[in-house]
C-alpha cells in the first residue's frame, strides 16, 4: 500500500474523527511538568499516608526515590486490590486473526516493511480457532488483528466479534484504532472492552518510532479510548510499552494519568492498565533491557495505588514467576494458554509468523491451579452481556 506521511504526528487524516483536545493537553501538561528525579522520600510517604493519590502523587511513587520504599508499597497495593477486588483474578486468552499491519513500528515483528510470513484466517478458521478457545473453558477473548485496515477492514473485524460471540461472554479488541460510530458497530455485535497502547506518550519520540502508516498520527491513537467509550464499551484499557523512551517513569506517569482523567470524564467507564515491557521480536533497533522485572513492579504499584478500582493485565511477555508474583499483589486479570502466532490455538493455519517471544507458555489449567496455589480465585466469568448501553 501506499503511505500518506502527514507533516506532523499531531495532524488528523481526513477519515479520522475529531475529539476535544481536553484530555490530550492536559496530558501533555502534565507529563511536560514531571520531573521524577526531583521527588524526594518525603513526597513519597505523603503519597503513601493518602487515600486518594493526586497526579503529583502518583508521579512520586514512580520516581526513584520510591524504590527504596517498595515493600511499603506493595503493602498497601495488596490491601487495596483484596478490598476492591477480593481474591478474584480474571483469565482470557488472545487471539491473533491476522498479522498483516500497515504500520512501520521500528520494534515491532509485524512492521509492514519486514519479511515475515503473513497470514489471515479465513471465517471457517476464525470459528475453528474460537471454538477451541472456548473448550478449555475460557469465557473472556481478546481480539487482535495487527492494524490493517485495509486487510482486516471493518466488516471483517465485525465478522471475529459476531464469531466471538456465540462462543464468550467477554470480547474484547485490540485492533486499530477505529471512529466512535465503529465501536458503536462492534459494540452492538458483542465487543465489550478496547486495548490501545500508546506505546510512548512523547509525541517526538512517537514520530520517530512510528515512520509510516495510520498509527503515525499520535493524536488520534491517543483518544481512542475516548471515542470507544463514546460508541458504547464498557471498558477500555490503557498501556505504554515500557522501554521505547529513555525515562520510562514518564512514559508510565503520562498513561495513569490518561486513564485517571477519562475515569473522571466517564465515572462508568472500566479503566484498566496493562503492563507490558518491551520484548526482543524479529526487527526492533531499540535496547530490550532498560526497564527490569523491579521497575515493572513498581509501576504495577503505582497504578493501583493512583486507581485502586482500575484492573491491570500482565502480559505473557513476562516469566511465569514475576507474572504470579505481581497477580499476588495488585494484577487482576491475566492471559492464558495464549498463542501469538496467526491459528496457534488450533492450528488451522500455523503459518504467521508470531509478533513477541512469549515467556509464559503455561496453559490455561496450568495458571488457574498456579493461581488457587497463591489462594486466589480464577474467574472466567465476571461479567452478563445485556446489549444495553450506558
Ligand atoms: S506495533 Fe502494532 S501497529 Fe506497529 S507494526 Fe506492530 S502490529 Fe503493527
Amino acid at each position: 500500500m501506499g503511505f500518506r506521511e502527514p507533516m506532523d504526528v499531531m495532524d488528523y487524516l481526513p477519515e479520522m474523527e475529531h475529539t476535544d483536545p481536553e484530555v490530550l493537553d492536559r496530558i501533555m501538561t502534565l507529563q511536560q511538568t514531571y520531573n521524577p528525579s526531583a521527588c524526594t522520600a518525603a513526597d513519597v510517604r505523603r503519597a503513601l499516608d493518602r487515600d486518594y493519590l493526586t497526579p503529583e502523587d502518583f508521579g512520586a511513587l514512580l520516581s526513584p526515590a520510591a524504590e527504596p520504599f517498595l515493600e511499603k508499597i506493595a503493602v498497601k497495593a495488596k490491601h487495596l486490590t483484596r478490598k476492591h477486588f477480593g481474591n478474584a483474578v480474571c483469565m482470557f486468552t488472545p487471539i491473533y486473526t491476522s498479522n498483516y499491519c500497515d504500520n512501520r513500528c521500528v520494534y515491532c515483528g509485524f512492521n509492514h516493511d519486514n519479511l515475515i510470513t503473513r497470514a489471515k484466517l479465513t471465517p471457517d478458521e476464525v470459528e475453528t480457532e474460537m471454538a477451541n478457545i472456548a473448550s478449555t473453558g475460557l469465557t473472556e477473548i481478546l481480539i487482535l488483528t495487527g492494524e490493517s485496515r485495509e486487510y482486516s477492514d471493518p466488516d471483517y473485524v465485525a465478522m471475529c466479534v459476531a464469531t466471538a460471540a456465540k462462543h464468550f461472554s467477554s470480547i474484547g479488541l485490540e485492533i486499530y484504532p477505529l471512529n466512535s460510530n465503529e465501536y458503536q458497530r462492534m459494540h452492538d455485535l458483542g465487543a465489550d472492552y478496547v486495548t490501545v497502547f500508546q506505546e510512548t506518550y512523547d509525541p517526538v519520540r512517537y514520530a520517530e518510532l512510528h515512520r509510516g502508516g495510520n498509527k503515525r498520527i499520535f493524536s488520534y491513537r491517543l483518544n481512542t479510548q475516548e471515542r470507544a467509550l463514546q460508541g458504547g464499551m464498557r471498558g477500555v484499557a490503557f498501556g505504554t510499552l515500557l522501554g521505547l523512551r529513555a525515562d520510562w517513569r514518564k512514559d508510565a506517569f503520562a498513561c495513569g494519568v490518561h486513564g485517571y482523567l477519562l475515569q473522571r470524564k466517564y465515572p462508568y467507564a472500566e479503566i484498566s492498565y496493562s503492563l507490558p515491557r518491551l520484548r526482543p521480536c524479529s526487527s526492533h533497533e531499540i535496547d530490550d533491557n532498560a526497564v527490569s522485572e523491579r521497575n515493572l513492579l513498581q509501576v504495577a504499584l503505582a497504578y493501583r495505588l493512583f486507581m485502586p478500582f482500575a484492573g491491570e493485565t500482565i502480559s505473557t511477555r513476562e516469566r511465569p514467576t514475576f507474572r504470579d508474583g505481581v497477580v499476588n499483589i495488585c494484577v487482576t486479570k491475566i492471559s492464558a494458554g495464549s498463542s501469538v502466532r496467526i491459528g496457534g490455538h488450533s492450528h488451522v493455519k500455523d503459518q504467521g509468523d508470531g509478533q513477541f517471544d512469549l515467556s509464559d507458555h503455561r496453559g490455561v489449567e496450568e495458571v488457574r491451579d498456579a493461581l488457587r496455589g497463591l489462594g486466589l480465585q480464577p474467574v472466567f466469568n465476571d461479567y452478563v452481556r445485556t446489549g444495553m448501553r450506558p
